[in-house]
């Protein structure tokens, strides 16, 4: 019997203006930070991070970023962090400079933190990166011995971010609690190598609860660029609780059929939650989930425009060649298909991915919700 293991982040700070708080906090892990941010994020942050670092006694030392986490960028910050001698690296930003500057970190043997600019992915909170190619496509999980020293995410921020940002974050955590559920049924191993504890399990259905509850009243916040305990909770969910509990839970069918659409050229402009939206649909086609829950997932989602239709991430039931390579690449070994507790087949997936188009258009039509549309751009 597997032994069960949970991982987390030291700390989790989050809230309105958290921002003028890093100084502070990171002054607690080291001395000589180096911040990686871009140049559309930075210029949002920099006059709140100077205000802390400045009551601290610390240096602002920014490096700019740009594109996906490739080797190639986490070889970068690698290089700056050992020539200019810092103790602590910070990603400011999205999911791409999140994953590189944890990788960059480990690999130079120092603490990394995480403040994320949007409630966007489940990447703050975990102890692994996923590495993608200069084109954006799945390359490898990187995982390591310990979680981010600190995660620091400012509320006001968030709000004031694209509210396409806060959707997809949503989409991505949507997927936790089906994972974890799948996951502890079957006998696979969570992310972190060891069996899904309670506590794991229960913080992905937590985040479930929480987004049904809140999840559409959070994107109204932020639509009006406004900072509501709705949009307190979502990004607890979005951020912590689906980081936790996919890591502690497990990953399954839905983030196994995104890693294998980014094998679809015509999603690569499509964010990360989009994409696991189609995947968490998928995988509960697969599992023979109830209509019910089916239909209020398909009907959920349309309203919280995330796409449930070939047509929205830029293909058709007829395109076989790709659908059937993305449900190859989906049940490679070294992915999470593993997880689920019965076994899935290439052509399964084939199958319940080309399900999606007619079963979601029916239930949208049904519904008085609009006919899908492309969101690739
Ligand atoms: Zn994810």
């Amino acid at each position: 019997m597997s032994l069960k293991i949970l991982g987390s982040p030291s700390r989790y700070v989050q809230g309105k203006d958290a921002l003028k708080e890093l100084g502070g906090h990171l002054k607690k892990i080291g001395q000589s930070p180096l911040l990686v941010a871009d140049d559309t994020v930075w210029p949002i942050v920099e006059g709140a991070i100077k205000e802390g670092f400045d009551a601290e006694g610390l240096e602002v030392a920014r490096m700019s970023f740009s594109g996906h986490a490739t080797r190639e960028n986490v070889k970068a910050i690698e290089e700056k962090i050992k020539a200019d001698g810092h103790d602590i690296v910070v990603a400011v930003g999205g999911g791409s400079v999140t994953d590189s500057v944890k990788a960059a970190g480990y690999d130079a043997g120092v603490r990394f933190c995480i403040v994320p600019t949007a409630a966007s992915s489940d990447a703050p909170c975990s102890a692994l990166s996923v590495i993608y190619t200069e084109e954006g496509e799945f390359l490898e999980y990187r995982f390591f011995p310990n979680n981010p020293d600190l995660v620091l995410i400012d509320t006001r921020v968030v709000a004031n971010a694209p509210v396409r940002f806060l959707q997809a974050g949503i989409g991505d955590a949507l997927a936790t609690w089906p994972e974890a559920r799948a996951t502890n049924r079957g006998t696979a191993n969570n992310m972190h190598g060891g069996r899904p504890s309670r506590t794991g399990v229960a913080l992905a259905e937590l985040c479930w609860d929480i987004l049904w509850e809140y999840g559409l009243a959070a994107v109204d916040a932020v639509r009006a660029n406004t900072v509501t305990p709705a949009l307190e909770a979502v990004v607890e969910a979005n951020t912590l609780l689906s980081g936790l509990g996919f890591e502690s839970g497990g990953l399954a069918a839905a983030h196994a059929i995104h890693n294998g659409l980014t094998a679809a050229p015509s999603t690569h402009s499509l964010t990360h939650g989009q994409k696991v939206n189609i995947g968490t649909l998928t995988q509960l086609i697969l599992e023979g989930a109830e209509p019910e829950e089916i239909e209020n997932f398909i009907i959920f989602t349309t309203k919280l425009e995330l796409p449930n239709t070939l047509t929205e991430i830029g293909l058709t039931e007829d395109d076989e060649e790709i659908l059937r390579a993305v449900a190859e690449a989906a049940c490679l070994p070294s992915d999470t298909m593993g997880s689920m507790w019965f076994e899935v087949t290439p052509d399964d997936v084939y199958e319940a991915l080309r399900s999606i188009e007619q079963l979601s258009r029916r239930v949208r039509a049904e519904n008085g919700l609009p006919e899908p549309t492309s969101f690739v751009d």
